[in-house]
C-alpha cells in the first residue's frame, strides 16, 4: 500500500518546461486522474514517477522514502501504455507472465498466478492465443494483467483508452473503475478526455501549460473551477465566456453587443463583483433557459445552428448586430423547445449558477 508524493518536481528540455513545480499527493489506494490539452506535462508527471525521466528538480517519495533516485525496476510501479507494449510473438500467457519470468519467479508459482489474473480480468480463455489475433478490448486486458501480476504498488497509465472505439472504451472504463478499486492499488491515470476523467476518478488533477492548475474531485472542478482555463476545459459543450461591464444596479452588459446583452443579476449575486467595473462571465450551456416568446429580463438573440442529440438539443445563438459587433453564445435545450435558424429567442440565465472572472488573471471571482 502506497502514498505517493511530488514536491516540487521540474522537468526542463533544453530551455523548455515541461513540468513546473508540481506538488501532488495521492493517497494510499486513490485513484487520480491527470487531466490537461496534449503537451501539458501529464505522461513527463507520469514517467517521473516511474523512474523513466529524470527530474530535473525537486523530490518524489514513495510512502515516506525518497525514489527520485531509485531505478526504475526497484520503484514496483507498473505502467500501462497507451500502444499496449505487448511482445507480439509472445502468447497471451507469455504476455501476462512476463514481469515474474524476468523476476525470477518459479514456474509453478507463475502458472498461478497467470491463471489468477487471467480470471479477475476474464479473459482465461485467450491464454494460449497469440496477441496478433486479439481485438483491441482484449490486448487492452492483456495490458493490464500484465501489469498487475506483479502486484505493484504503484498503477500508472497512460491514455490506456485511447486506441479503442467509443463503445469499448465505456466498458474498459468501468472494468479498471471495478479492478482499481477491488486490488486497492494506488492509481495515477492520465488522460486529455474530460468525460472519462469525470466518470472515473476520485481525485482529478488538472494541468495546463506544465502546470496544475486545480487539484479536487469531479464535482469541486466542474462546480468550483478555480479559474477560466478548469471552467473552459471541464464541461461539455464548453462554457461561454463573455466580457461584461456591470453598473450599481447589478445590470450587466456584453463589451461586444452592448444593449442587446444585457441581463439584470439578483442583487446578492452582483454583489459577489462589486469591486468590478468589468470581468467575465461565465454560463454553462445548460444554465441557459431559451424562450420563443420575449419575457422579461431576458437576452435577445437569434438562433444560428441547432444541433439534435436526442432528448437534447444545441443550439448556437448570436445576439448582437450581425453585421456589427456581436456575442455567440452555445446553449442546451430540451428538445421539446421549438426553435430554428432565424428565430428570435429570449434567453434568461439561472444566476445562482454563473461565475465570474477576472479579465486579467482569469482568476474565479464568484
Ligand atoms: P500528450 O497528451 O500529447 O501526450 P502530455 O500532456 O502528456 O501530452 P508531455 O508528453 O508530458 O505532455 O510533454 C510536455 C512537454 O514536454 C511538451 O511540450 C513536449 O513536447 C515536451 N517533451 C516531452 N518529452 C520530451 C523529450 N523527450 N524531449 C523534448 N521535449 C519533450
Amino acid at each position: 500500500m502506497t502514498k505517493v508524493e511530488y514536491t516540487d518536481v521540474t522537468k526542463k528540455y533544453g530551455d523548455e518546461l515541461a513540468i513546473e513545480d508540481i506538488n501532488l499527493t495521492v493517497d494510499d489506494g486513490e485513484f487520480a486522474i491527470l487531466l490537461g490539452p496534449s503537451g501539458c506535462g501529464k505522461t513527463t508527471t507520469l514517467r517521473c514517477l516511474a523512474g523513466l525521466t529524470e527530474p530535473s528538480g525537486g523530490t518524489i517519495e514513495m510512502d515516506g522514502f525518497d525514489v527520485t533516485d531509485v531505478h526504475p525496476k526497484n520503484r514496483n510501479a507498473a505502467m500501462v501504455f497507451q500502444n499496449f507494449a505487448l511482445y507480439p510473438h509472445m502468447t497471451v500467457r507469455e504476455n501476462i507472465g512476463y514481469p515474474l519470468r524476468v523476476h525470477g519467479t518459479d514456474k509453478e508459482t507463475r502458472k498461478e498466478r497467470v491463471k489468477e489474473v487471467a480470471e479477475t480480468l476474464e479473459i482465461p480463455e485467450l491464454l494460449d492465443r497469440d496477441i496478433d489475433n486479439l481485438s483491441g478490448g482484449q490486448q487492452q486486458r492483456v495490458a493490464l494483467g500484465r501489469a498487475i501480476i506483479r502486484r505493484p504498488s504503484v498503477f500508472l497509465m497512460d491514455e490506456p483508452l485511447a486506441n479503442l472505439d467509443a463503445k469499448l472504451k465505456m466498458s474498459m472504463r468501468s472494468r479498471i473503475k471495478v479492478l482499481q478499486r477491488d486490488l486497492g492499488i494506488t492509481t495515477l491515470y492520465v488522460t486529455h478526455d474530460q468525460e472519462e476523467a469525470m466518470s472515473l476518478g476520485d481525485k482529478l488533477v488538472v494541468m495546463n501549460d506544465a502546470n496544475i492548475q486545480q487539484i479536487g474531485s469531479p464535482d469541486e472542478v466542474y462546480h468550483e473551477p478555480v479559474n477560466r482555463f478548469v471552467a473552459g476545459f471541464i464541461g461539455s459543450p464548453a462554457m461561454n465566456f463573455i466580457d461584461v461591464t456591470i453598473d450599481d444596479e447589478g445590470v450587466v452588459r456584453a463589451t461586444r453587443a452592448d444593449e442587446d446583452f444585457a441581463y439584470r443579476l439578483e442583487p446578492d449575486i452582483a454583489d459577489r463583483y462589486s469591486d468590478y467595473d468589468e470581468f467575465v462571465l461565465g454560463v454553462r450551456p445548460q444554465y441557459f433557459t431559451v424562450n420563443t416568446e420575449p419575457v422579461d429580463n431576458a437576452i435577445r438573440g437569434e438562433v444560428e445552428v441547432t444541433e439534435p442529440q436526442g432528448d437534447e438539443q444545441i443550439i448556437d445563438i448570436i445576439v448582437g448586430d450581425e453585421d456589427g459587433e456581436s456575442v455567440d453564445l452555445t446553449v442546451v435545450a430540451p428538445s421539446t423547445v421549438a426553435a430554428h435558424r432565424g428565430d428570435d429567442v429570449w434567453l434568461t440565465v439561472d444566476d445562482t449558477l454563473v461565475h465570474g472572472f477576472d479579465q486579467q488573471s482569469g482568476d474565479r471571482i464568484g
